[in-house]
């Protein structure tokens, strides 16, 4: 088993370290996770965390309404980015900051949930699994 993720599909991935967490609000809120519908998805070790990243974005491509430019655009922008990441492991670091400020207009500008909570999955893919973004666990630290 590699990772769970919680609360359906814009929530987030919990590495091992984190899977004796108490399925309640709190808990997982103090992780900066959250419980949503209260979902578990196990995952074994062949998933690539990249991929789910890339796949939370285009859930929020297709479920977007379209009222606000960060969900609307940044969705799309978010599929694209990761992908040149996925294809040019040399440039891993610059495309992972680029998401990294996208993720962090999502959280802010974003009318509701489903823009709000998209950087969830990314941004837990990208902090707990770095390898499977090129990246060194350093490179997480330092961003
Ligand atoms: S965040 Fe909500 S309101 Fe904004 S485009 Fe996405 S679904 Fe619509």
């Amino acid at each position: 088993m590699k990772t769970v993720q919680i609360g359906g599909p814009l929530g987030a991935y919990l590495p091992d370290a984190s899977l004796d967490t108490p399925m309640d609000y709190e808990a997982l809120a103090a992780q900066g996770n959250v419980l949503g519908h209260g979902g578990l998805v196990v995952f074994d070790d062949t998933v690539d965390m990249a991929e789910q990243a890339r796949y939370a974005m285009e859930f929020c491509a297709l479920e977007s309404c379209g009222k606000c430019t960060p969900c609307r655009i940044g969705s799309t922008r978010g599929m694209e980015v990761i992908r040149r990441l996925q294809d040019h492991p040399e440039e891993a670091l610059a495309h992972s900051q680029l998401l990294r400020d996208l993720c962090q207009t999502l959280l802010d500008g974003s009318l509701c949930a489903m823009g709000g909570m998209t950087p969830y999955p990314v941004l837990s893919a990208l902090n707990h699994f770095p390898e499977d973004f090129h990246l060194h666990s350093a490179d997480t630290l330092a961003a």
